[in-house]
């Protein structure tokens, strides 16, 4: 059978550990055999972005904006160890967060379905996507500790000479304070890529803060939300049938736990962080998790949620059969070659996108899973595969 064409590259990024050793097999085994692949390739890996200074991160989100698309293998992000085991002449900045930064980008994560993986929450029959936005707040705190009787005030100088001053508290003991900041384009952008995602995916868009509570701060984050959707996307949403809903994130946890899924939770950073590790966890595992990076602009990066799988990797190093998940991979590149096919009107490659998806869900639902899998399912018959079988066999299907 003739292989489906590609008429634009895919910006493909390579990785480390187990899951480089994953992409070449996924490659090799499920891609190559159908498509005829072209993509602008990235050496992301920790030895090559150390031999180029780390150009090539900036290089790969510089192609993302050329093409649109782009698909990205798990990365190290170095800290003291890899130093030593890399030889490194820097400690590299996360690349996911040089990516997030070149395109102001938004992450959302959702859980891959299967049968015989159900979620903690009964009535959750849809993924829940979780859209965590990834500026400022406590991730960019200034924080002190006060010794003792002291008064701590939040002062602005604006260049132009004015300044503006409140008291934040009076201490007649030893205590703590903090000041976050965000940025109203940075709450727009994050806005526009939700809404924008909400409209491609087809699904509700909520929002939840704490605005009752802080009522300049979150505030300021539902307004913005409010004014853009009104602009730019209530139209859109109205003709698309679906629906914005802003609500306290007290009344949205309620909500979502008793939801039965299929809408996107979009969250303050903090709130993001914490309701993403919960929601995957709810939902099963972490190797069950896609993530994407959505720009305003509407470029697309597609990925596992999970990292390198740093454990696996040293036992294959040694020779010994490994069984890791390579489901969130898989539909990391299912993902990206469905958005490419839709962006140049390839049918023939959103329709093997959807059939590599089916194949990979139908062979964990005859029982034939990686191990960390077979621990969770509820299959009467189940089988744990190699890393490299349980690939053959979606091969198979395929
Ligand atoms: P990890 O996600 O690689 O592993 C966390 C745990 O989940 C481990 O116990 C692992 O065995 C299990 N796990 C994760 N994915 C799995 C899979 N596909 N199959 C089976 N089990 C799986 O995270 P970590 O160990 O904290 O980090 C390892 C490396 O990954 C670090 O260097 C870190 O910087 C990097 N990392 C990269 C990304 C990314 O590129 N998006 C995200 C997180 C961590």
């Amino acid at each position: 059978m003739a292989k489906i064409k590609m008429t634009t590259p895919l910006v493909e990024m390579d990785g480390d550990e187990m899951t480089r050793i994953l992409w070449g097999w996924i490659k090799d085994k499920l891609i190559l055999p159908h498509v005829d692949l072209k993509t602008d390739y990235y050496d992301l890996g920790l030895d090559h972005r150390n031999a180029t200074d780390d150009q090539v991160t900036h290089e790969a989100a510089e192609a993302i904006k050329k093409y649109g698309v782009g698909v990205k293998c798990a990365t190290i992000t170095p800290n003291a160890a890899r130093m030593d085991e890399y030889d490194l002449k820097e400690m590299w900045k996360s690349p996911n967060g040089t990516i997030r930064a070149a395109l102001d980008g938004t992450v959302f994560r959702a859980p891959i379905l299967v049968k015989g993986i159900a979620p903690y929450v009964a009535n959750w029959e849809a993924p829940i996507t979780v859209a965590r936005h990834a500026y400022g707040d406590l991730y960019r705190n200034v924080e002190l500790a006060v010794s003792g009787p002291a008064t701590a005030k939040m002062v602005v100088q604006y260049d132009d000479g004015r300044t503006e001053e409140k008291d934040i508290f009076r201490f007649e003991g030893p205590g703590i304070v903090q000041g976050m900041h965000n940025l109203d384009a940075s709450i727009e952008s994050f806005a526009r890529a939700c809404m924008t995602y909400a409209l491609d995916t087809k699904q509700d868009l909520w929002f939840s803060t704490k605005d009752t509570i802080s009522k300049v701060y979150d505030h300021r984050f539902k307004d913005i939300f409010a004014e853009v959707y009104e602009k730019d996307y209530k139209a859109a949403f109205d003709q698309a049938g679906l629906e914005y809903f802003y609500t306290l994130i007290d009344d949205a946890v309620a909500r979502v736990v008793r939801s039965r899924g299929g809408f996107i939770w979009a969250c303050k950073n903090y709130d993001g962080d914490v309701m993403s590790d919960l929601v995957a966890t709810a939902f099963g595992s972490l190797a069950m998790m896609t993530s994407v990076l959505v720009s305003p602009q509407g470029y697309y990066e597609y990925e596992a949620a999970h990292g390198t799988v740093q454990r696996h990797y040293y036992k294959h190093l040694q020779g010994e059969e490994t069984s890791t998940n390579s489901v969130a991979t898989i539909f990391a590149w299912s993902g990206a070659l469905r958005k490419r096919g839709e962006l140049d009107g390839n049918s023939d490659l959103q329709a093997f996108a959807n059939r590599l998806e089916q194949a990979t869900l139908s062979t964990i639902e005859a029982g034939e899973m990686t191990g960390d899998l077979v621990l969770l399912s509820t299959l009467a018959k189940k089988q744990k595969l190699s890393s490299e079988a349980f690939l053959d066999a979606i091969a198979g299907r395929l």
